[in-house]
C-alpha cells in the first residue's frame, strides 16, 4: 500500500503532477525549452517577491548551498546553527577550504538577530549563512527581523537555506535583502527530489568574481552565463521543470496569500492536536515551524510502532532526527495537503496510539 507522506521531504506527490512528470522529453537547446525556463523563472520572481535573477538547478538542495560556500565566501563565513542542516553547511564550507566559524543556539532554539548583530559587528565575516526552516527541530528562525540586522552590513552577502519554507512560508527576498535563497523540489513544491532553484543578487555575482576556483558544475558565474538564454549549463532535468511549471500555475492560482494562509492553517490544526493530546511542542514559543509541527514525545509514544501502524494504514510521519529520535516526532504539513487531509490523519494517530504500550526506556 501506497503510505501517504507527511514527513517533512520528500513529501506526498499528487497523481497529477506525477502524470505531468511524464511529459514527453523536448531538447534543452530548443526554443520551446527556453520558454519554459523563463515562464518558471518569472513565476518563481512571484513567489519569492523578487526582481533577482533565478538560476535553475540539477541538484538536490544541498548542490546550492555547496555553490554558496564556493562562490562566495572571499574571507570568512558566519553560520548560524540551530540543527542538522545548519550544521551541514558549516562541513561544507570547512571542506570547500573557507574560513568559516559557528554560532549555534541549544536544540529547540531559534537565532536571534541580536547573536547575528554581535558576530557581524567583529567585521570578521563577508558571508552570513542561515537555514529559514531548520527542518530537523521544525524551528522557524525569525528572517525578516534577521534580514534587518545583516542589512547594517552592505558588505555582507546573506544566504538562506529555505530548502523547508520556500512556496510554504511568504519570503519577501527583495525587501528582506537576501542575496542567495535556496531551495529543493521535494518539500514546499511538492514535487519529487533532485532538481533546486534559488533567486540571486547581482551583489552575490559580483563577489564571485571575486573568488577563485568554484569548480564548474556550480560555478554562478557559469550558471549565469547560461541563465542570459534560459538556459542551463549542462542537460538539466527538463521533467522536473515541466512539473515545477505546473506546480507553480497552481500556487498563483490558489493566490499567493491563501496558499501562505492553508499552510498557516495546517499548522495551527497540527498544534493544537499535540497540545490536545497531551503532548508538548518541542521548539521554543513564538518560532515553530509553520510547514511541519515537532511534538515532544512527552507521552513516551513508541514511535517506531507508531509509524508501523500508520503504515498499515497508509500514512507515514517522522520520528525525531539524530538523538531526538524517541523524544520528539515531526509531522510536515506543507504542499497540496489540505486541512481535511491533515485531520485524517491526525485522527489515525489518535485511534493507534490509544492501542500502543507506552516505551520503557532501556538503559545501555
Ligand atoms: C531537506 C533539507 C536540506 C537538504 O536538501 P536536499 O534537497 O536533500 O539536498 C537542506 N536544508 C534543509 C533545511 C532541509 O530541510
Amino acid at each position: 500500500m501506497h503510505k501517504k507522506l507527511f514527513i517533512p521531504g520528500p513529501v506526498e506527490v499528487y497523481p497529477d503532477v506525477l502524470k505531468v512528470l511524464g511529459t514527453p522529453m523536448i531538447g534543452h537547446r530548443t526554443k520551446e525549452y527556453a520558454d519554459m525556463h523563463g515562464q518558471i523563472k518569472s513565476k518563481l520572481q512571484q513567489l519569492l517577491y523578487t526582481k533577482n535573477k533565478i538560476y535553475l538547478v540539477t541538484s538536490s538542495g544541498t548542490g546550492i548551498m555547496e555553490a554558496c560556500s564556493r562562490n562566495l565566501v572571499n574571507k570568512r563565513a558566519a553560520h548560524f546553527v540551530c540543527g542538522e542542516f545548519g550544521e551541514r553547511w558549516f562541513e561544507i564550507s570547512t571542506l570547500n577550504g573557507k574560513e568559516a566559524d559557528k554560532f549555534s543556539v541549544e536544540l529547540g532554539k531559534a537565532i536571534k538577530p541580536k547573536m547575528v548583530d554581535q558576530a557581524l559587528a567583529t567585521g570578521k565575516y563577508d558571508t552570513v549563512f542561515i537555514t529559514h526552516n531548520e527542518t530537523s527541530v521544525g524551528v522557524m528562525n525569525p528572517l525578516k527581523e534577521i534580514a534587518a540586522v545583516v542589512k547594517k552590513y552592505p558588505e555582507v552577502v546573506f544566504c538562506v537555506d529555505a530548502v523547508s519554507s520556500m512556496a510554504g512560508a511568504k519570503i519577501e527576498v527583495d525587501a528582506y535583502g537576501i542575496d542567495v535563497c535556496l531551495a529543493s523540489m521535494q518539500k514546499g513544491f511538492a514535487l519529487p527530489p533532485g532538481f533546486a532553484i534559488c533567486s540571486i543578487s547581482n551583489k552575490a555575482l559580483e563577489r564571485t568574481k571575486q573568488v577563485k576556483n568554484r569548480g564548474y558544475y556550480f560555478d554562478f558565474l557559469v550558471f549565469d552565463q547560461f541563465d542570459a538564454k534560459n538556459q542551463t549549463p549542462t542537460t538539466p532535468s527538463v521533467s522536473h521543470m515541466f512539473a515545477l511549471n505546473y506546480q507553480l500555475d497552481k500556487i498563483l492560482k490558489e493566490g499567493l496569500d491563501n496558499h501562505f494562509n492553508r499552510i498557516k492553517e495546517l499548522s495551527a490544526t497540527c498544534r493544537k492536536w499535540v497540545l490536545d493530546n497531551r503532548f508538548k511542542l518541542f521548539t521554543e514559543p513564538g518560532y515553530e515551524s509553520v510547514t511541519m509541527t515537532t511534538a515532544e514525545n512527552t507521552r513516551n509514544v513508541d514511535i517506531n510502532k507508531l509509524n508501523e501502524e500508520l503504515g498499515k494504514r497508509g500514512y507515514m510521519i517522522s520520528a525525531g532526527y539524530g538523538k531526538l529520535k524517541d523524544k520528539s516526532f515531526r509531522i510536515a504539513h506543507m504542499g497540496e495537503t489540505t486541512v481535511a487531509e491533515l485531520k485524517e490523519l491526525l485522527s489515525v494517530m489518535e485511534e493507534v496510539i490509544k492501542t500502543l504500550s507506552p516505551l520503557v526506556e532501556s538503559k545501555k
